[in-house]
C-alpha cells in the first residue's frame, strides 16, 4: 500500500493580519472582541476549532511551529492505522514509545489558553469547543463547556475487536508489569530528569524527542522486546469465528485472531466515526461564527470544518503564529475597514513600534490598508510588549485581553478602554 502523503509539512505562507489594526495589542484585542461580539444570526455565539498551538505552553510539541514535530525532524511518520492493526511489529514499536512518552503526557496540564477559553464559555460567548488535540487538556479546562475531540483522545485505549474502552493509566500499569526492563529504563529516565523537564531544547539535548502524540524517541532502543496486553473483554469471550490468546505473562499472543487494543486516537488512514462528523457538523451548523486556535489547518479533517463555516458565510477568526492552509480564502472579503466583526486574522507577534504600523496604514495602497505583514524581524512578543508596558499602569485581567494574552503564554496585557468598557 502507497504511504499516505502527511499533508503540508513544509512552512505554509506567512499570513497577513486582518484588519490591519490589529497588528497592535491592542488593536489585536479589539478586534477579537468585536468578533466575539457583534450582532449575529442563530444565537451569536461562537464556535472554536482549536489545535496543537495551543497545547505548546503545556509543554507539548505542535507539528508545523519553529519547534514543531515536522519542523525539526524531517524524517518524522507517525504510525498509520493500517500498519497498526496488521501488523504486531508495528504494534510493540507503538506501545514501547507510548509507554516511555505517556508519563510526560499524563503530567502535563492545560495552559492558560485553555482557561481563557473556559473563561469566554462562562461569559456565554462560545457554543461549543472542536478540538484536533488528542490531550484531553479541553475536556479538563472547562468541564461544562462541550468539547468534541475530533481525533478521538489518548486518555483511553480502544479494543479493535468490539470496541470496548480502557482507561489508559491503569494500561500503563499494565505495560510496566508486562515489561519490567522497559520500566527500569523509564524509571531510570525520569530519574535523569530527561522526561520531567517542560523545556523541549533540554529534553533534545538529553537525548530525548517527543511529539503531540504522547510518543518518544529513544535512540538505540529495541522495541521487539516489548510486549502488550489483549483486551481483557475479548480474552474471555472472543468474538464469533476469532482467538483471542495470551502467553504465560499475560501478553497477547500472534497466535490471536483479535483483541487489539489501540489508543482511542484517530489514526493516519483511519476514519472519524459519522457519530463524531455529525457532531461537529451540527456544532458549526449553529453556530454564529468561528474562531480557529493554534491550527494550521493542515489535516484535511479541520481544513474542512473550516471551509463549511466559510461556505456558511460564518465570519472567521484565526489566530495562529504561522501561515493557514489556504488561508486567503477565509479572509480576503473581510472590508478594508472592518473592526474585526466579519472577520479576524492574528498572529501572537507584533510590530514593535506604532510608528511602524503608522507608515503601513498611510502608505496609501489598498492593500496596505486592509493588511499588514510581519516579518520576524519587525515582530516582538505580547511578553515583550507587556514588560515595556507595565508602567503605563493598562494591564488588566480582563477576560478577553487574559485570553488573547494566554496565545503568547503571558498573564496579562494591555487593554483599550473601549474593550474594558464593553466588558465591564
Ligand atoms: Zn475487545
Amino acid at each position: 500500500m502507497p504511504l499516505m502523503r502527511i499533508p503540508f509539512t513544509a512552512p505554509l505562507p506567512h499570513p497577513t493580519i486582518v484588519p490591519a489594526s490589529a497588528s497592535t495589542v491592542q488593536g489585536a484585542v479589539a478586534a477579537l472582541h468585536a468578533f466575539l461580539t457583534a450582532p449575529a444570526k442563530r444565537g451569536g455565539k461562537t464556535v472554536i476549532l482549536s489545535g496543537a498551538g495551543i497545547s505548546v505552553a503545556s509543554g507539548l510539541a505542535d507539528y508545523r511551529g519553529i519547534n514543531g514535530t515536522y519542523t525539526l525532524n524531517k524524517t518524522y511518520r507517525p504510525i498509520y492505522f493500517h500498519e497498526f492493526s496488521a501488523n504486531h511489529e508495528a504494534r510493540k514499536r507503538y506501545w514501547a514509545r507510548s509507554f516511555l512518552g505517556w508519563t510526560t503526557l499524563n503530567r502535563s496540564r492545560p495552559n492558560i489558553a485553555h482557561e481563557a477559553v473556559a473563561n469566554l464559555g462562562e461569559m456565554g460567548l462560545i457554543s461549543t469547543v472542536i478540538t484536533q488535540n488528542v490531550d484531553s487538556f479541553h475536556p479538563k479546562a472547562h468541564p461544562n463547556l462541550k468539547t468534541l475531540e475530533l481525533h478521538g483522545y489518548l486518555r483511553d485505549c480502544v479494543c479493535l475487536s468490539c470496541r470496548t474502552e480502557y482507561n489508559r493509566e491503569k494500561f500503563q500499569l499494565d505495560l510496566a508489569k508486562l515489561n519490567p526492563t522497559w520500566a527500569a529504563f523509564l524509571a531510570e529516565m525520569l530519574d535523569s530528569g530527561a522526561l520531567t523537564t517542560e523545556n523541549p531544547d533540554e529534553r533534545r539535548r538529553r537525548g530525548l524527542k517527543t511529539n503531540p502524540d504522547g510518543d518518544v524517541d529513544v535512540p538505540g532502543i529495541e522495541y521487539s522486546t516489548f510486549r502488550y496486553p489483549p483486551c481483557p473483554k475479548c480474552l474471555t469471550r472472543p468474538p464469533e469465528g476469532t482467538k483471542v490468546e495470551m502467553d504465560s505473562d499475560g501478553a497477547w499472543s500472534p497466535n490471536s485472531t483479535a483483541g487489539v487494543l489501540k489508543p482511542a486516537v484517530i489514526m493516519f488512514g483511519e476514519s472519524i466515526s459519522d457519530p463524531v462528523k455529525l457532531a461537529v457538523e451540527s456544532a458549526i451548523d449553529e453556530a454564529s461564527r468561528m474562531l480557529v486556535l493554534g491550527s494550521s489547518l493542515a489535516t484535511y479533517s479541520a481544513w474542512r470544518l473550516a471551509k463549511r463555516a466559510k461556505q456558511e458565510s460564518m465570519p472567521i477568526a484565526i489566530v495562529n503564529s504561522g501561515g493557514v492552509r489556504g488561508e486567503e480564502n477565509f479572509v480576503d472579503d473581510v472590508p478594508p475597514y472592518d473592526t474585526g466583526t466579519r472577520g479576524v486574522r492574528l498572529l501572537n507577534r507584533f510590530r514593535r513600534s506604532k510608528a511602524g504600523l503608522a507608515n503601513c496604514a498611510s502608505s496609501g495602497s489598498h492593500e496596505s490598508m486592509r493588511g499588514a505583514h510581519l516579518t520576524e524581524s519587525d515582530a516582538y512578543s505580547i511578553e515583550q510588549w507587556c514588560h515595556e508596558h507595565v508602567s503605563d499602569g493598562l494591564l488588566t485581567t480582563m477576560p478577553i485581553n487574559h485570553f488573547y494574552a494566554n496565545m503568547a503564554g503571558v498573564h496579562h496585557e494591555p487593554s483599550s478602554d473601549k474593550v474594558t468598557q464593553h466588558l465591564a
